[in-house]
């Protein structure tokens, strides 16, 4: 039996949400009664599906604050000795690094979200009884040699053992199984829509005789990928670096490889689920972690790499991704809230919600609440927080405050900050992307067509993937094409006229106004797309569909064209933003300027030491 997509419509514009949010009579009112905060046994957010990620009802109270609403300070009904803005993994980790060290503190952790974690979410589907789980933000722990000595021992303290992801994750699977990274061309930039498969696994010849690319294209691309040639021939490594760090990797392809148009467009939003710009605003050295195993071309012999991505395979993924990360956190904080002991039985072991925000406990997690003014008492001796939930405000007062949210959010939240501060703070404009999760009985298709990976040249979903084969404790990955499977879809909103932050503000307006019909459209579109050479129906052979709708995504990362060279350290927005404000610290990912979960926990650390030393 087919189950029926749900759908959770959503109000078709962000302006529509803001002016009702601040027509609304709780602007004024105070709540104190503590039982608002139960969550209920039957609590569950991982379940839902339809528009999650940030969903209704998380951001329209901050979208308020930033339109200028206002809420009164109310009288102070509990007291903390910290409260920790935002419980994604870095809220969470300073709420353990700072227990850690004062082991009878009290703590709030306060969160917008239904569900702790931030991007680390955790999607749950139901299929023919069994539960099938499915990442709907931030997917693994990415290279993590690289990782501070502190996230690696946090990882290791809260049971995560690395090495054991050799065993959990199957490397070889769709190797063994022939299955190969396709492009689907799109009609208006090359006259027919096609799907290729073998990228990067038949031979260069081969694979662009089949394209609809035009004759010079194609031999322009067999050329980029089989000469063995330095296209930047006379120079030193440190001359080619300094050049490459400072023209695009399109500008590289056009000017020194000199490629036809068609393949500067094939690769133009090849990046756009990493960067979240085209290739013209991503630095060509940016790509030399990408050139081997068929990635992009043109590099491989001009600038032959040494070391770098491609070391350390990317397979530390746990089923829902590094939501497990903040699952195993939670168990840290509040042991009841997770049954078990190991990484492997935290994986289908169901979270109970409603011992996160239990009256009296030391440590408590307050979903559905959204800070709106952070602010020190007049003698500076504490720091009253105001947070709103289901539409009434209350005030807590807190010896410590540690603003692990979005960065830009502080100015909003904290109006005393330095202008200088919140001007750095406000420069981490966060980019927009969406995760979506397609569930489908089989992926018999794909295994039949020998694809595993598609990315389309201009659609609205840049991808579509096979999932991740790890099997951890009782849960096993359907390594069977006959068995039900969670595909991820990655949209990111694209405009070909503005460039970087001027982008990332549009493509969040835009993700807030597009209702779930047309993420689903362009599911069904684009999978039957890529799927017509098999027996795939989107009508028939969808169970559900999840989407992450990340409107504040990726931490900015400081490494496009456009980024001005800073004199030293101190010079750098995002350092001058996270500095201590008396009582009030700051941490997220986005106080290292890195979109990385290694970011988000050794900047909570560092707002900790702070926050201790204050
Ligand atoms: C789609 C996606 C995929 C990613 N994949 C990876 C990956 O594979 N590996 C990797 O290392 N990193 C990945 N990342 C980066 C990811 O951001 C970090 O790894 C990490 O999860 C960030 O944690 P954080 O706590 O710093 O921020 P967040 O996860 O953003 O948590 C901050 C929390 O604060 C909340 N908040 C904001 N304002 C308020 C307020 N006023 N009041 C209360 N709460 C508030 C936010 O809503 C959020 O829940 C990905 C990110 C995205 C969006």
């Amino acid at each position: 039996m087919k189950r029926k997509i749900t759908r959770r419509d959503f109000l078709n514009g962000t302006q529509v949400a803001i002016g009702a949010s601040l027509l609304s009579p709780w602007t004024e009112v105070f709540g104190t009664d503590a039982s608002r905060f139960d969550l209920g046994s039957d609590y569950y957010p991982p379940a839902k599906t339809g528009l999650r990620g940030s969903h209704d009802g998380s951001w329209e109270t901050m979208h308020a604050r930033v339109a200028g609403a206002r809420w009164p300070q109310g009288p102070i009904d509990e007291d903390y000795d910290l409260v920790v803005v935002g419980g994604g993994i870095s809220g969470l980790s300073a709420a353990h690094f700072y227990r850690r060290e004062r082991p009878s503190a009290r703590i709030l952790v306060l969160d917008n979200h239904d569900d702790f974690g931030g991007h680390a979410k955790r999607n749950e589907f139901q299929v023919d009884g069994k539960t099938r789980i499915a990442y709907g933000g931030t997917e693994s722990i990415d290279t993590p040699s690289g990782y501070s000595d502190v996230s690696k021992a946090l990882l290791e303290d809260i049971g995560v053992d690395l090495q054991k992801f050799y065993e959990y994750f199957d490397q070889d699977l769709y190797d063994k199984m022939d299955l190969s990274y396709a492009i689907a061309f799109d009609q208006q930039t090359y006259g027919r829509q096609k799907l290729v498969t073998g990228y990067g696994s038949r031979p260069w010849q081969e694979f662009a005789a089949e394209t609809p690319l035009s004759g010079n294209a194609r031999v322009d691309l067999v050329r980029a990928f089989t000469d063995r040639r330095d296209y930047l021939s006379g120079m030193s490594r440190d001359e080619k670096v300094a050049l490459l760090s400072k023209i695009s990797y399109r500008g590289y392809l056009r000017d020194y490889v000199k490629v036809d148009e068609q393949v500067l467009e094939m690769y133009q939003r090849w990046g756009m689920s990493y960067w979240c710009v085209g290739m013209d605003e991503v630095p060509a050295i940016d790509i030399l972690g990408y050139t081997d195993g068929g990635g992009m071309p043109g590099l491989e012999h001009t600038l032959p790499r040494v070391g770098g991505r491609g070391v350390e395979p990317y397979i530390f993924h746990f089923p829902d991704g590094n939501a497990s990360v903040a699952r195993l956190l939670v168990r840290r904080l509040i042991p009841e809230a997770l049954p078990g002991s190991t990484m492997e039985d935290s994986v289908t072991a169901q979270l109970d919600y409603s011992v996160l925000d239990q009256a009296d406990a030391p440590l408590r997690i307050r979903l559905n609440s959204t800070a709106v003014n952070v602010a020190h008492t007049a003698d500076i001796k504490a720091v009253d927080v105001t947070y709103v939930h289901s539409g009434n405000a209350y005030t807590v007062r807190a010896g410590k405050c540690i603003m692990a949210c979005y960065n830009s959010a502080i100015p909003y939240i904290c109006p005393d900050l330095p202008e200088k501060q919140r001007a750095g703070l406000a420069y981490n404009v966060k980019v927009p992307l969406t995760y979506t999760k397609v569930m489908v009985p089989n992926w018999r298709a794909f295994a039949d067509l020998g694809i595993r990976f598609v990315y389309y040249t201009n659609d609205f979903y840049k991808q579509v993937e096979l999932d991740y084969p790890v099997s951890i404790g009782d849960y096993s990955f359907g390594a069977d094409p006959d068995q039900p499977m969670a595909l991820h879809m990655c949209h990111v909103p694209y405009f070909d006229d503005i460039q970087g932050p001027e982008q990332w503000r549009a493509g969040r307006r835009k993700l807030l106004e597009t209702p779930f019909s047309t993420f689903e459209h362009h599911v069904r579109d684009q999978l039957d797309q890529a799927l017509s050479g098999s027996r795939f129906d989107a009508d028939n052979d969808i169970e559900a569909i999840t989407v992450n709708r990340w409107a504040h995504g990726y931490s900015y990362n400081p490494d496009l064209l456009w980024e001005p060279e800073y004199k030293s350290d101190a010079d750098k927005p995002w350092v001058i933003g996270r500095q201590p404000f008396g009582r009030i610290s700051i941490a997220n990912s986005d106080a290292g300027a890195a979109s990385n979960t290694n970011s988000a926990i050794t900047q909570s650390y560092r707002a900790v030491e702070e926050s201790l030393l204050n």
